[in-house]
């Protein structure tokens, strides 16, 4: 044992807890008013956090929620309008049809097409996002998903789908396709384009995407200084079970970026 300068203790310490405490997430209340303030309040904080996270090229880009009430409409952000100032107050609700329900400003038609295919072929869909960001565009022209080289990168191991190319979506056929590569899958890599996520909930999929983004990333960076190391099936299947416990697993990831860009940039929630 090394000699210590600690003098002797006065006092035991105190007694640790029986049990840890639960990370318990903010649910909102049953109605169907609260319920919908409560997505939307996500989904403008998630556009914040894309404009933090340099997501934002120009009107490229969109996340949607589901609205909870009349679940053929969803809402979305304006085009035009930058991510980092989205209010909750700006947010459009359109139909299935393309019609804006809600709102004064105009609706980004190649992202009412993506996502209104998504939300209507997939009931459980609740959120949806896309945007031009660097390192998921970059990672798109490779043709590739994502190696498991990382614990994180693992997470989504066997769940990514490729889309190829078509152009601009701006005719339904183009987002049917983007759907049928898609599959029962939340993750996707439009090729030539940018990631596109899915998911229970419009915090997972954000979540999701940010770290998908963070993957391509590290991907990118290990490719450029060397050839990294693939984890085995066995030990990516294994991992990715790990991370996927929970259904709605990610809103654990979407919570502390909520918290915090929420406290900075609280007129968000205008
Ligand atoms: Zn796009």
């Amino acid at each position: 044992m090394p000699d210590t300068a600690y003098p002797t203790p006065r006092n035991a310490p105190p007694k640790p807890r029986a049990e840890q405490p639960r990370w318990v997430l903010p649910e909102p209340g049953p109605s169907f008013e609260e319920i919908r303030l409560f997505r939307k309040q996500r989904l403008a904080a998630a556009l914040r956090l894309f404009a933090y996270y340099g997501y934002d090229h120009g009107p490229a880009g969109h996340i949607t929620v589901r609205d909870p009430e009349w679940t053929d409409h969803f809402w979305i952000n304006p085009l035009g309008v930058y991510f980092g100032h989205i209010r909750v107050s700006d947010l459009l609700l359109v139909n299935h049809d393309g019609e804006i329900v809600i709102g004064d400003k105009p609706v980004n038609l190649a992202g009412y097409h993506i996502h209104s295919a998504i939300h209507r072929a997939r009931p459980e869909v609740v959120g949806v996002a896309h945007s031009h960001s660097t390192y998921g565009k970059a990672w798109s022209t490779l043709g590739r998903v994502l190696d498991p080289i990382t614990q994180d990168s693992a997470a989504y191991y066997g769940q990514q789908a490729l889309s190829s190319f078509t152009g601009v979506v701006w005719e339904q056929d183009q987002a049917q396709k983007i759907v049928r590569d898609l599959g029962g899958r939340n993750y996707a890599f439009l090729e030539n384009h940018g990631i596109i996520t899915a998911g229970l909930s419009v915090e997972s999929a954000a979540w999701h995407f940010i770290a998908l983004d963070n993957a391509a990333h590290a991907q990118l960076l290990a490719e450029a200084a060397g050839k990294p190391v693939v984890l085995s099936p066995e030990v990516a299947s294994f991992t990715a079970g790990q991370y996927n416990q929970r259904p709605d697993g990610g809103r654990y990831g979407f919570q502390p970026l909520y918290e915090k860009i929420v406290r900075e940039q609280p007129d968000l929630l205008d």
